[in-house]
């Protein structure tokens, strides 16, 4: 006993739950850089957007706490998606929505959440912050990643704790969107039973996949979005959950007094305004041009073995030795996303479509370290 006073004594980081002190904290882009001291010149490797959106701050003072929802930037979003203000709840970056689905619909210690593995690596992270057990019902390359549907249903039978299912569409990292007819019977399989959630983190890459259709007649779906993406303001962290009043009314009860502070809903309210959400249209069209050309320009390098088809802003690429060409490109500053410990990814390496000059000294490093076929 006085020992364990003592290792407490010097580390008060002992005192936290068990779960945590086992837990591996999210890899984030960012983390994995500063870690391993790179310099990194080009940053290919978050799936940011490339190009880069001026915002001035309108509200100048800032000495009231802010509305628990900010009324604008709900309805905006709500004319932008095509659902009621009540079925919108703001969150801090989609990660915080994916936290608040474990948080308020799984019992620590008890209840589960299915993903379908190689996916987003939020899911896990937040399900094991929480102790909330993770199923994973692998996914493969042969029928380009498709949830096992059938797989799913035996499993909400054999295990009642799945309270949360993760779809992901289109996916990171692989960048395929969910078909309709697997999105149907996912919605089917779950009604009644869990909680189906959709995440639509790229959708404006592939807008008229967008599932949001579905809530309409499947109270029991939550979509995904973000503004970190196809609006440029992942420095904002600004995201969305969209469902039935019903679960949107249960999430607020969870989430934080006063969530988004006032600059982060000004500048959001400023990005889904009319003018704003065309400006995103094009610098999206421009991003699907450069993602085409780069995957054309990937294939004629030797040691390229696949690029996969994308509805999104990065690409997925086989090479013959992916390890050996992320440390290449590392080690000239050119900084992109090692996939090969995900389930069916091994020397695959997500590269996000950078602005035509990153591409073009992409390309060229490539063809540099591995000549052209
Ligand atoms: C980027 C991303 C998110 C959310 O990112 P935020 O910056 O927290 O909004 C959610 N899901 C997927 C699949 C993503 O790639």
């Amino acid at each position: 006993m006085a020992q364990k006073t003592q290792e407490i004594a010097l580390n008060p980081g002992l005192l936290a739950r068990a779960e945590v002190q086992a837990l591996t904290p999210y890899q984030s882009a960012r983390r994995i850089v500063e870690a391993a001291g790179g310099r990194g010149d080009i940053w290919l490797n978050a799936n940011e957007s490339a190009e880069a959106v001026p915002y001035d701050i309108e509200q100048k003072i800032l000495n009231r706490y802010p509305d628990a929802q900010p009324e604008e930037v709900v309805e905006r979003y709500a004319r932008y998606a095509g659902v009621g203000k009540d079925q919108i709840l703001v969150t801090r970056g989609g990660d915080e929505g994916i936290d608040l689905l474990v948080r308020t619909f799984c019992v620590p210690g008890r209840d589960a959440i299915v993903q379908f593995p190689p996916t987003y690596g939020m899911y896990s992270v937040c399900a094991e912050t929480t102790n909330v057990r993770v199923v994973n019902l692998t996914t493969s390359p042969e029928n380009n990643w498709a949830p096992d549907t059938a797989k799913l249903a035996e499993t909400l039978v054999a295990d009642p704790t799945v309270q949360v299912v993760f779809a992901c569409s289109p996916n990171n990292p692989t960048g395929g969107l969910l078909s309709p007819d697997t999105v149907e019977e996912l919605v089917e399989i779950t009604r009644g039973r869990a909680i189906l959630v959709i995440d639509e983190a790229y959708i404006e890459f592939a807008p008229e996949s967008t599932n949001i259709p579905q809530i309409a007649m499947a109270p029991h779906v939550v979509i995904i979005r973000t503004l970190s993406k196809a609006f440029a303001l992942a420095g904002i962290r600004c995201g969305f959950l969209i469902s039935s009043p019903e679960v949107i009314g249960m999430l607020k009860k969870v989430i934080a007094p006063y969530p988004i502070p006032t600059p982060v809903s000004d500048i959001a309210a400023q990005a889904l305004s009319m003018g704003g959400i065309s400006a995103m249209q094009r610098r999206v069209q421009g991003t699907i041009k450069r993602r085409a050309d780069l995957a054309q320009k990937l294939l004629t390098i030797r040691g390229v073995e696949e690029v996969r088809d994308s509805s999104s802003n990065f690409v997925l690429v086989k090479f013959t030795d992916g390890p050996a060409v992320f440390k290449a490109l590392w080690d000239s500053g050119i900084i992109v996303r090692d996939q090969g410990r995900q389930p069916t990814l091994t020397n695959c390496i997500r590269i996000t479509v950078g602005t035509l000059e990153e591409n073009a000294e992409l390309i060229e490093k490539l063809r540099e370290v591995l000549g052209e076929r």
